[in-house]
């Protein structure tokens, strides 16, 4: 909060997007990535091991474990969780910091959990849930990516149905339904003259 206090507040300039399973959440990241550069995004530090044409630094910080309890022991993470009961994943954060201070807008695209934990660490981080449009297409969304076993993708649904109501702790619900679409509307509530403030 002090830190907060010192650089005149994050306003909309630190966004979360967060949303269940195999909504597109990285997709939608991926689309700012390419589209929109002055957006700084987050690149997390995680346990798990890169996917073919995943680049160390750029999609993730590929750690080990004792290197993962390291970051936590040093506080150098500003939220971290174990996401689907497996890897850990957690959000450096100096980079987070030098951003919002040199006055560039952040994204983090981190789960529920992670969220939850940025709200506390910096309230005025503004929180977007992004939502399938309907519950059909989300099945569809994780059983169509095949990346799953079916035991995994019913638990992933299960999770799912849960986190789809924690929509009423954000700040603002974008539904997925065109990726191109959902991002801009992302990047317009880190717009400091964007839906929130319009002149
Ligand atoms: P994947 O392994 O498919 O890249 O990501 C799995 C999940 O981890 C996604 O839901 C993604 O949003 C979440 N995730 C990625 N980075 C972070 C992070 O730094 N913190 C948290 N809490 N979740 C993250």
């Amino acid at each position: 909060a002090t830190w907060i206090a010192a650089h005149g507040g994050t306003g909309n300039r630190l966004v979360v997007l967060a949303g269940p399973t195999a909504v597109g959440k990285g997709t939608v990241a991926q689309y700012i990535r390419e589209h929109f550069p002055e957006v700084a995004i987050s690149v997390s530090a995680t346990t798990r091991a890169p996917r073919p044409g995943e680049v160390e630094g750029k999609h993730y910080f590929f750690v080990d474990d004792a290197e993962f309890d390291r970051l936590i022991a040093e506080e150098q993470l500003l939220e971290h969780a174990t996401v689907h009961n497996s890897y850990r994943y957690g959000t450096p954060r100096r980079p987070v910091e030098a951003a919002i201070s040199s006055g560039n807008p952040v994204l983090l695209e981190i789960d529920i959990q992670g969220a939850r934990q940025v709200r506390r660490a910096m309230p005025e981080a503004t929180l977007v849930f992004l939502e399938p449009p309907t519950w059909d297409e989300l099945v569809r969304r994780l059983v169509g990516r095949g990346t799953e076993s079916p035991a995994e993708q019913q638990r992933r649904l299960e999770t799912a149905k849960v986190e789809l109501a924690a929509v009423e702790e954000f700040d603002h619900a974008v539904v997925n339904r065109d990726v191109g679409e959902a991002a801009e509307k992302v990047v317009e509530l880190m717009n400091p003259r964007g839906a929130t403030q319009r002149p």
